[in-house]
């Protein structure tokens, strides 16, 4: 397959379990694969597996992997002709995309132009209502006056949500629930989303009291659009996703079709080129769904789709972006049992999820039929203190959702990961909770759960020292 690719080296310009995940794939396409790291990086799992290693700058991700000229340059010496911006860091600016391709590399990602179109949250809201997918009520575009903003916040009705049109990873929300509120919390939140993401640009929604988070994976090669199904990520803290799986139990074949017939339109309105996530919430009581942004990028959760659909979505992304066809068409792409990711950081989640760097020691793995672990992980490795806290995720597939949670709760009881605290207590205990089983939850389900339960996420596969 791979000696048909145009491209022969791919630099990753990004770092963690993701690094990780892309590395294997690139392998197996036959490419050979420049690592980049920061400083504090050179002892990386990421880095032990490349087959070079180039350090772009100091720990600070402001002067490495947010650095574009030096991203370019060590894409320049090491002699790769594409790059991989994983998610988080560069992977949603259009800049990079731009600087990228101006270089002359393959960009495995959208162009620049479509992630300007989609990664701005208010743009890709009148991008979905010009391709008739509905949209959550609220402001048309960016707010620019505060008084006609606030207008419209109150015909749209409280409680409204203050959006960063260029936020993620669950920054930049803010809700408001009168008048008042709003005066105050939207100059603030266009404040801080210029200081955050160097753009104040803000939107409003209206707040869907009870809703689950559904969305759709895509592939697109700039001429034809796929869709691989929908994954749930219902359960949430402070608006970011902990465990994720796919299919959604919530809902059936024929609201199944629509969110992906929807999620299909929007991305071929844009002849979208790459994987990409149509995000939607669904509120089961109505029925009604509404698209809320889309991620022009492969997402954390992306492996329960490909358990389920068993594809490869990476090598599926720098295949198109190297310029091949997609070579399946919808009709061939099917799905099979149930599969549920969980997010494993170094937190403490009886201590206010406070992160945790620390060493690496005793690390057991689970394995077996249906077991997946996307980690970054090795004993003795030291984490990092720079950098987000995901450690890895632990993936399991089942022929069906209940068997999933089952399997799900034994590889979490062989899971090792000492000499710091992790997430995976929570895991443990939401796969016994009555509500998680019935599938009975909704965005906003999983805060409260944790304040009654603090007491069920003390240390399990804690430290060894
Ligand atoms: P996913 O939908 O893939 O779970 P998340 O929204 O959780 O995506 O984001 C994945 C990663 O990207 C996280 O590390 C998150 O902090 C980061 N991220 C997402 N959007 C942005 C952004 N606009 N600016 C900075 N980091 C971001
Ligand atoms: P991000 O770019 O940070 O991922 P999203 O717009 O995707 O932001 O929203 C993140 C989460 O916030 C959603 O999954 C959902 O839980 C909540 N959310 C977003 N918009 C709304 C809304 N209009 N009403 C209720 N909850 C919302
Ligand atoms: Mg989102």
């Amino acid at each position: 397959m791979a000696d048909k690719l145009p491209i022969k080296t791919i630099l990753i310009a990004n770092r963690g379990e993701i690094a990780c995940r892309v590395n294997r794939a690139a392998k197996e396409l036959g490419l050979k694969v420049v690592q980049a790291v920061s400083e504090a990086d050179t002892e990386s799992l990421a880095a032990r597996l490349a087959d070079e290693v180039k350090v772009i700058g100091p720990p600070q991700a402001a002067k490495s992997y947010l650095d574009v000229d030096a991203l370019l340059a060590a894409a320049k010496e090491s002699g790769a002709d594409a790059v991989h911006p994983g998610y988080g860091f560069l992977s949603e600016n259009a800049g990079f995309a731009d600087a990228v391709e101006a270089a002359g590399l393959v960009f495995v990602g959208p162009s620049g132009d479509t992630i300007r179109l989609m990664g701005d949250k208010a743009a890709a809201r009148e991008q979905a209502q010009k391709a008739g997918v509905p949209t959550v009520p609220g402001s048309d575009g960016v707010i620019t006056d505060m008084d006609e903003a606030e207008r419209l916040a109150g015909a749209v009705g409280y409680p409204v949500m203050i959006k960063a049109a260029a936020g993620g990873g669950g920054r930049g929300i803010r809700v408001a629930d009168d008048a008042e509120a709003f005066r105050k919390l939207a100059p603030q939140a266009s404040n801080e989303a210029k200081a955050a993401f160097g753009d104040g640009g803000i939107y409003i929604e209206k707040v869907i009291e009870r809703a689950r988070h559904i969305e759709v994976q895509v592939l697109g090669d700039g001429r034809d659009v796929v869709h691989f199904f929908d994954r749930e990520c219902s359960l949430q803290r402070r608006r970011q996703k902990v465990w994720e799986e796919a299919p959604s139990a919530a809902v059936d074949e024929a609201v199944r079709e629509k969110l992906c017939a929807a999620a299909v339109d929007l991305a071929k309105s844009v002849q979208y080129r790459g994987a990409g996530t149509v995000e939607f919430l669904y509120d089961d009581e109505t029925g009604e769904f509404y698209f809320i942004e889309m991620n022009t990028r492969i997402q954390v959760e992306h492996p329960v789709t490909e358990m389920i659909c068993g594809t490869d979505l990476v090598a599926g992304m720098i295949r198109v972006c190297a310029g091949a066809p997609l070579g399946i068409a919808q009709g061939e792409i099917a799905r099979e049992g149930h599969a549920i990711e969980v997010r494993l950081n170094a937190e403490d989640p009886a201590n206010g999820f406070m992160p945790f760097p620390g060493v690496v020691s005793g690390l057991k793995v689970p394995g077996g039929e249906g077991i997946r672990f996307d980690h970054m992980l090795y004993d003795g490795y030291a984490i990092p203190p720079f950098y987000d806290s995901l450690l890895g995720k632990l993936i399991v597939w089942a022929p069906d959702r209940a068997q999933a949670i089952a399997r799900m709760k034994e590889a979490l009881s062989t899971l090792k990961i000492g000499g710091l605290p992790t997430t995976a207590p929570l895991f443990t205990a939401l796969a016994d909770s009555a509500d998680v089983q019935a599938n009975a939850v909704h965005t906003r389900w999983l805060e409260p759960w944790l304040e009654r339960n603090i007491d069920k996420l003390t240390k399990q596969g804690e430290t060894t020292t």
